[in-house]
Formats: structure tokens, C-alpha cells, sequence
């Protein structure tokens, strides 16, 4: 049984049909992708997941039950967590804040230190920075953080939203290491992302998502082989 499995999901806003039917699903430890262009309605599937957004139509199962109607802090207690497109950490707040306001919500406290124990290896430069606003940090810093919060409550599917947006190259390879070594920890991952070329070496499968419906999907190297990513997604510019 898949860990999340999303049936025939539509999402719109007002008159708007923001995803028109999404069909997906995500194995235990699995990296997995939604790819595609600028409003092609990757965000809407992940914030409908979180119940951020409802679903107009459709199925959300977490673990074989039916969360569709769950609010978004009863699936933060099941383990399921948005890192939202846009970083969105609290500026005014230190790192050691925005961690432990993470951490809210989290079902099992007592292994709460080796959640601050796991981030501070995997981002030692946070540590370094604890004490520090949020605010001062670089935009790859604080895309660091918002993913090293989102780890504050021991997740058993991570979203992330675009975490490469907005940040130079350099920084960008760094983000997508991170990522790699997520799921090397065995952290299972739904990621939604523009950057599909740097998505295919990390990813063991992908969606490509165009116009609010998937239009492709396979293996890392079943999309590397073929040429329908790029197909749709010039496409779609
Ligand atoms: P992005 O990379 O910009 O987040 P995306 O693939 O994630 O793109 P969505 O953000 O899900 O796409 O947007 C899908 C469509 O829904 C777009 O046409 C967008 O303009 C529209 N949309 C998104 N949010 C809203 C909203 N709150 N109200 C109205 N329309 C919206």
C-alpha cells in the first residue's frame, strides 16, 4: 500500500479549475516529483494535500485511510509537512525560534532533541547561526531553515515546495544535494519543481503536471529517456 495516494483530486478557485483530476501516488521512502511549468497547478496539489486548499472533487489516503477532510495540524500529527514555496520563515524571530515553532504539533516529543540533534548535522551553518534573526540569513540559508523546520516534526512525507526558487545556482546544487540526502535518511518526499533537468538526477519518479492534469509520468529514466518532458513542458511556455 502506497504511503499517500491522491485519486482524481480537482482544485478551483471560484470559476478557476486549478487541477483537473490528479491521480499520484508515493511509496515509503520514495522521492517522487510533480514537474512542470508556472501555474501548471503543482502548488495546488500540495496545498490541497495539507488541506490548505479543499478539495472540490476527489481523494487524499495517508496510510490506507481517508484524510482528505482532515485539517492541515491533525495531518501535521500524523507526520505529513509543507515547506511552502517562498521560504516564509519568521524574519523577526532567531533560528533556535523558527525550529522550535517547527516543532509544534509534532505527535512524539520525547525524540524532540535528536530532531534538533538531525538538522544541526545537516545544516551546521544553522547551529553556527542559532541565536541570529532568521532575517539576516542568505536566501539559501533560509530555505535551509524553512526545510530544517519542517524536519522539527519528524515527518513521514515531506512536501516541498520549489525549494530551488529564487536561489542562485551555486546555491541551487547545494538544495538538491540536501534533498538527495533526505532520502538517503530515508525520508519520503513529494517535491514539486520548475527546475525538471536537476529534478531527474535526484528523483526515482516524477509527474509531469501541465494545464491542472498529469501528462506524464515514469521513472527518472524513463522521463531522462524520453522526450515528452520536454515536449510538454516547452509546450506549456
Ligand atoms: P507555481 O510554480 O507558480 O506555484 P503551480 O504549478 O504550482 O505554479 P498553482 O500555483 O497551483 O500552479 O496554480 C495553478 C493555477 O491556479 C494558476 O492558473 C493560478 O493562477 C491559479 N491559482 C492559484 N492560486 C489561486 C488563487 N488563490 N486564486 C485564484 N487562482 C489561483
Amino acid at each position: 500500500m502506497p504511503l499517500l495516494t491522491v485519486s482524481d483530486l480537482k482544485v478551483r478557485y471560484g470559476p478557476v479549475e486549478a487541477v483537473r483530476g490528479v491521480s499520484l501516488n508515493v511509496e515509503e521512502g520514495e522521492l517522487v516529483a510533480l514537474l512542470g511549468a508556472n501555474g501548471a497547478g503543482k502548488s495546488s496539489t500540495l496545498n490541497a494535500i495539507v488541506s490548505l486548499v479543499p478539495a472540490a472533487e476527489g481523494s487524499i489516503s495517508f496510510r490506507g485511510n481517508d484524510v482528505t477532510k482532515l485539517p492541515t495540524e491533525m495531518l501535521v500529527r500524523r507526520g505529513i509537512t509543507l515547506c511552502p514555496e517562498g521560504r516564509r520563515v519568521f524574519s523577526g524571530l532567531t533560528v533556535a525560534e523558527n525550529l522550535r515553532l517547527g516543532s509544534y504539533g509534532r505527535a512524539d516529543t520525547s525524540t524532540l532533541s535528536d530532531s534538533y540533534d538531525q538538522v544541526f548535522q545537516l545544516f551546521p551553518i544553522l547551529k553556527e547561526r542559532e541565536h541570529q534573526f532568521a532575517g539576516t540569513l542568505s536566501g539559501g540559508q533560509q530555505q535551509m531553515l524553512a526545510i530544517a523546520r519542517a524536519l522539527m516534526i519528524d515527518p513521514k512525507l515531506l512536501l516541498l515546495d520549489e525549494p530551488s526558487l529564487g536561489l542562485a545556482p551555486q546555491i541551487v546544487e547545494s538544495i538538491f544535494e540536501l534533498i538527495a540526502k533526505l532520502r538517503a535518511q530515508g525520508i519520503t518526499i513529494l517535491l514539486v519543481e520548475q527546475n525538471v533537468a536537476m529534478s531527474l538526477d535526484i528523483i526515482d519518479r516524477g509527474y509531469l503536471v501541465a494545464g491542472g492534469a498529469i501528462v506524464a509520468s515514469g521513472t527518472a529514466e524513463e522521463l531522462k529517456s524520453s522526450n515528452i518532458v520536454e515536449e510538454a513542458y516547452l509546450g506549456a511556455h
